[in-house]
């Protein structure tokens, strides 16, 4: 509050026109009011003054109060209604302090400063007032003025209220808003600044100094000029050249400088402004915000070293590296991977993996690739490319997954060694291997065949000697009994004893004579080459009968034969005969002189795999512990073996040498069987060897 004026007293005399004009609303209601029954009185007996007062309150169109009296009786106009809110109508006649209870302290003190001839001001003063019944924070300032009766006394107070809300909102926020931009101002890291093209004056704020090195203190002068003087030269032509433009064209102002810090290192800045226009549209400031970029343009040095360093490794390296979509198709190529394939980089990009690889490691290359893509799992494949001139070249590949930078797959990078010296290494090794097992093998056979040899030459060997001695003592034992017969019967005259002589000498010779046979037997089967021809079975076993019957017994036995089967028989006829001629010759010579019907027979069964035969006879038989020994040379089973003991060793070799079988089986009630099995035709058996 404070005070205006001291009010002088007034000589006038009191109005004797009183009456309440106009007013609108609330010169009715004065009107209609019923003072009579307030301590006022009748609107007649007013003074001329409060009727003077009142009526030009009623006129004001700013809102406006009267007080009237010490008790503040209260009066106002229309304009202020919308300030009384809903104390309006009450307030009309009562005591002001009583309707604005909460202010009822300061209105006491307005109503008695006034009544003491003094103005008082209110400024700013906040209310709540309920104009469409909700709360409303509204300022007024009020102009607080005393009121003075005919006497010169002061008798009330007019109060002019002016709100001055709007104001007081509009200073809050534009300070609010002063506060923020202080704050960023202050705040924010990037260097601020204001220019002025006119004066050259500049606002920076303190960070725009600190970026340079310079303190809040420095003596140095903010702007443009400082920044020039630690501008690196090379720097500066192009920053006026920017300002020129903005200054000119109204463009925004953006560029990357130079300065020196002031402890002597350059600087990377980043600076952007925008012009700011007058009425006539003249640029009258530039404003913007300056960055310091040395970091990133490290960070970008960094990185473009590393792209130059990486780069160069990508097309010196020694190996090769590719990269493909996930379809397979190279998207990148080093120029030793194009080395590699022997294609240009040009010439790769329109072709995949398929298009070069070679078809027999497709397969292997086609699903380790999608398990790449599917489950990232990298893999290393061995394979061959085809180059265009044909040939093949062997890589080891090292192949990985590239994923962006939300993890989804975009490339397959293959890292390619040539590997083709190494392979053909490795195959030529495989090769030599295979070959020197080969060689090992034979050599193996070579010497199990030695060796097989050597046993058999020992066994010829013995077999040699023991055949010198018994074929020198069993040729000579029949030519001995022939001589000693010759003599005789040189001796013995008498005619009747020739005949026996003649007689025995003749078996003698006839013995020498199957000896010798044997023998030859022998040596052919040897060396003669094992053929083979359809046999006519029942042919062969009755020209062996045939050549027997002079054998001694042969006509009082029963000689039986029976062929069967569903196959010919394609064997060797030579060493068939030797083998019937010996085993039915047997069967003759050992047959039972005292069986009731001496037997031999001949049983041949044939299918496609082998012949059978059966010789059975029910002769003097074999004791079982001899069965073993009998296909030995010159073993004789009984002292009683009129033969050389060949027949059945002679039997044994032929066999052996049809690949065939033999064996003996005693009968117990007398006799034996031999059954001798040989194969049939000899594509399944190959020609056997020949031992000699
Ligand atoms: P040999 O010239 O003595 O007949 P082999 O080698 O043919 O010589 O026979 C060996 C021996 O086997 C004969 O000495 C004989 O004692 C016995 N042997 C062979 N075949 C028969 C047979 N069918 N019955 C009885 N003994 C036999």
């Amino acid at each position: 509050m404070e005070r205006r004026f001291n009010s002088k007293k007034a000589n006038n005399p009191p109005s004797h026109t009183n009456s309440i004009v106009g007013g609108g609303e609330m010169g009715r209601r004065i009107r209609s009011y019923n003072w009579a029954e307030t301590s006022m009185g009748p609107v007649k007996g007013w003074s001329q003054c409060l009727t003077f007062a009142v009526n030009m309150m009623l006129q004001s169109p700013s809102p406006m109060v009267l007080l009237w009296g010490t008790r503040g009786i209260t009066f106002y106009n229309d304009a202020y209604i919308a300030f009384a809110g809903n104390k309006h109508p009450a307030m009309l006649g009562s005591r002001y302090e009583e309707s604005w209870s909460e202010a009822a302290d300061l209105i006491r003190s307005i109503i008695r400063q006034c009544l003491q001839g003094e103005a008082v001001t209110c400024k700013k003063l906040n209310y709540t007032v309920y104009r469409s019944n909700n709360p409303e924070q509204i300022w007024k300032d009020l102009q607080c003025s005393p009121v003075l009766d005919e006497k010169g006394e002061p008798a009330g107070v007019l109060i002019i209220s002016t709100e001055t809300t709007q104001y007081i909102r509009a200073e809050e926020a534009l300070k609010q808003s002063e506060e923020r931009y202080r704050l960023v101002v202050e705040g924010t890291n990037e260097g601020i600044w204001d220019f002025s093209p006119e004066t050259r004056a500049s606002f920076w704020n303190d960070r725009m100094r600190e970026i340079i090195g310079y303190k809040k203190d420095d003596e140095a002068k903010p702007g443009l000029d400082l920044l020039l003087r630690i501008m690196h030269p090379d720097d500066k032509e192009k920053v006026l050249e920017a300002l020129d433009k903005t200054l000119k064209s109204g463009a925004p102002f953006d560029v990357e400088y130079r300065v020196k810090h002031r402890e002597g290192h350059y600087l990377h800045l980043h600076s952007k402004g925008k012009p700011v226009f007058d009425e006539h549209g003249k640029i009258k400031r530039i404003a913007g915000i300056t960055i310091d970029i040395s970091q990133r343009k490290k960070a970008e040095e960094t990185l473009k070293e590393n792209e130059d360093r990486l780069s160069g490794i990508f097309n010196q390296t020694s190996v090769g590296i590719s990269e493909t979509d996930l379809n397979g198709r190279f998207v990148l190529a080093n120029d030793q991977f194009c080395n590699i394939v022997g294609r240009s980089k040009e010439e790769l990009y329109e072709l995949g993996i398929q298009d070069i690889t070679h078809p027999g490691d497709l397969a292997a290359n086609y699903w380790l690739f999608e398990r790449v893509i599917m489950e990232g799992t990298p893999f290393m494949i061995e394979k061959r490319f085809i180059r265009p001139d044909g040939s093949e070249i062997w890589v080891k590949n090292n192949v990985s997954l590239v994923k962006d930078t939300e993890g989804k797959p975009i490339y397959i990078l293959a890292v390619s060694h040539d590997i083709t010296g190494r392979k053909v290494t490795e195959l030529e090794k495989t090769r030599l291997l295979a070959q020197t097992q080969k060689l090992n093998l034979e050599l193996e056979t070579s010497r199990q065949q030695l060796l097989d040899q050597n046993e058999n030459l020992k066994k010829i060997n013995t077999e040699l000697d023991n055949f010198v001695y018994r074929t020198s003592h069993d040729l000579r034992a029949p030519l001995t009994s022939v001589l000693g017969l010759i003599n005789v019967c040189r001796l013995n005259s008498d005619i009747s004893h020739q005949q026996i002589y003649l007689e025995l000498m003749e078996k003698s010779i006839a013995r020498l004579d199957n000896f010798i046979r044997d023998i030859i037997n022998f040596s052919r089967n040897n060396r003669v080459k094992v053929t083979q021809q359809e046999i006519d079975l029942e042919k062969l076993i009755n020209e062996s009968l045939e050549g027997l019957k002079f054998m001694e017994g042969y006509s009082c036995i029963d000689k039986r034969v029976e062929i069967s089967g569903e196959a010919s028989l394609f064997s060797d006829l030579f060493r068939l005969r030797i083998i019937c001629n010996n085993l039915i010759s047997n069967a003759i010579k050992y047959h039972s002189s005292i069986a009731e019907v001496p037997f031999v027979l001949i049983k041949v069964h044939v299918n496609q795999e082998r012949a059978l035969f059966e010789f059975k006879d029910n002769g003097k038989g074999i004791p079982a512990d001899k069965t073993d020994k009998i296909f030995e040379m010159f073993y004789r089973a009984s002292d009683s073996s009129k033969g050389s003991g060949l027949g059945l060793y002679i039997v044994k070799e032929v066999i052996f040498t049809l690949k065939g079988s033999i064996q003996v089986q005693p009968h117990k009630e007398g006799g034996t069987s031999f059954i001798v099995e040989v194969p049939n035709g000899n594509s399944l058996f190959p020609e056997a060897p020949l031992k000699h």
